[in-house]
């Protein structure tokens, strides 16, 4: 049973812009759904680098991020039975959703009606402000929460938790199989993996990059071509190519450029959120058919559908792991994309 009152070790940042510092927070109290556990591996992703940065606007401060969580299960709510102590566990970016909406009844639960509560800089109904995986332990909805695949090393699966099923759950959505041509644009935390995933898949896969460093590790991801995109040349030869394109660049892009890579009725995924709008004329999208659509993470069901297919392939993302005492170095590095390709913080000190 639930040990109450319990506190943290965590790493926090204060204002727009900060430095993680140690902190120390009390957990939210366990609910009889909810499950505890202590963290092993936490990854950053970007959209960390957003929220500390005000990318986003002001956060909840003191703000504990991060939202790639993995370690092993400490204590579990009276009605949870998915879950026992000891078992490996994974959280993503989602900490719960209302249940009772059209959207949460159809394995729909990041688009909540209510609102998707967020891992971290989420209030309750209580009033408090949910603290991620920059922490050395975390309490959450057990719903929100995921047995990781034996065979699947710990560092390597954390960021699974965000970046792969964000890239995983639109492939799947989009059909994609072996009779596709997918384009993966920005190749950090996200785009890497969504190569491997799509590979999987069976797709023709395309890697699209501002850094020609890349194209060797790429190509051993999975990619089939690799395009540097300032290449004029090569992105002219590549136009009317894609079925689908997922764009995990966490900055803003020449629309049109890269819209032209699709094919006739081909696919945008918007994945990456830089502060920037999207200037698009009608009849970029009209004269092809094309769809321009986001996507938001993965429902549970998308998660267990990733981690099957990422168990069955042996998938993990290619990470450099650092200890949490680390952090701001591994948050300075993602800001200046030097990560390759997920940092991952470990907690072996905490
Ligand atoms: P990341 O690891 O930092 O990778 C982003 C990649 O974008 C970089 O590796 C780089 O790839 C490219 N890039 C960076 N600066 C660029 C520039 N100035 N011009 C063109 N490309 C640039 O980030 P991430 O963790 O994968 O996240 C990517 C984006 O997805 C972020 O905006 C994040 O907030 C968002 N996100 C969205 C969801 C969702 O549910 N939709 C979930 C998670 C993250 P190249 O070097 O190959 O160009
Ligand atoms: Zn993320």
């Amino acid at each position: 049973m639930a040990a109450e009152q319990k506190k943290s070790l965590a790493y926090a940042t204060f204002e727009v812009k900060g430095e993680a510092k140690p902190w120390e927070f009390e957990l939210h109290e366990l609910g009889a759904e909810d499950v505890e556990l202590k963290l092993t591996h936490s990854g950053v992703c970007h959209s960390d680098i957003h929220s500390i940065d005000g990318d986003w606007g002001i956060p909840n401060f003191p703000l504990v991020a991060g939202h790639e969580l993995l370690g092993e299960v400490t204590a579990v709510g009276a009605n949870v039975t998915k879950f026992k102590i000891g078992d490996r566990i994974g959280v993503g970016p989602q900490a719960n959703s209302c249940g009772a909406c059209r959207q949460c009844q159809r394995n729909s639960e990041t688009y909540c009606t209510a609102g998707m509560v967020q891992t971290y800089n989420s209030k309750l109904p209580d009033g408090y402000i949910t603290k991620g995986g920059y922490a050395q332990y975390h309490r959450t909805n057990a719903k929100f929460a995921f047995k990781i695949p034996e065979n699947l090393d710990p560092a390597g699966a954390a960021p699974l938790l965000c970046a792969g099923v964000t890239v995983f759950t639109p492939l799947k959505e989009c059909g994609v199989d072996y009779k596709s041509k997918v384009a993966v644009v920005g190749l950090g935390g996200l785009g890497h993996v969504a190569l491997k995933i799509a590979r999987a898949m069976g797709a023709e896969v395309t890697a699209i990059s501002t850094s020609a460093s890349k194209e060797a590790e790429c190509k051993s991801f999975g990619a089939h071509e690799f395009i540097v995109s300032t290449d004029d040349a090569q992105m002219a030869a590549a136009a009317g190519q894609f079925d689908v394109i997922l764009n995990t660049s966490s900055a803003s892009l020449d629309w049109a450029k890269y819209l032209s890579l699709l094919q006739a009725r081909g696919t945008w995924v918007q994945l990456g959120a830089p502060p920037c709008s999207i200037g698009l004329a009608p009849f970029q999208l009209i004269f092809k058919g094309i769809s321009f659509r986001g996507s938001l993470i993965g429902s549970p069901r998308d998660f267990e559908d990733m981690f099957e297919l990422c168990g069955r392939h042996n998938i993990v993302c290619a990470v450099e792991t650092v200890p949490v005492s680390k952090i701001n170095e591994a948050l300075q590095k993602v800001r200046d994309n030097k990560a390759r390709y997920r940092m991952v913080l470990t907690f072996e000190e905490m």
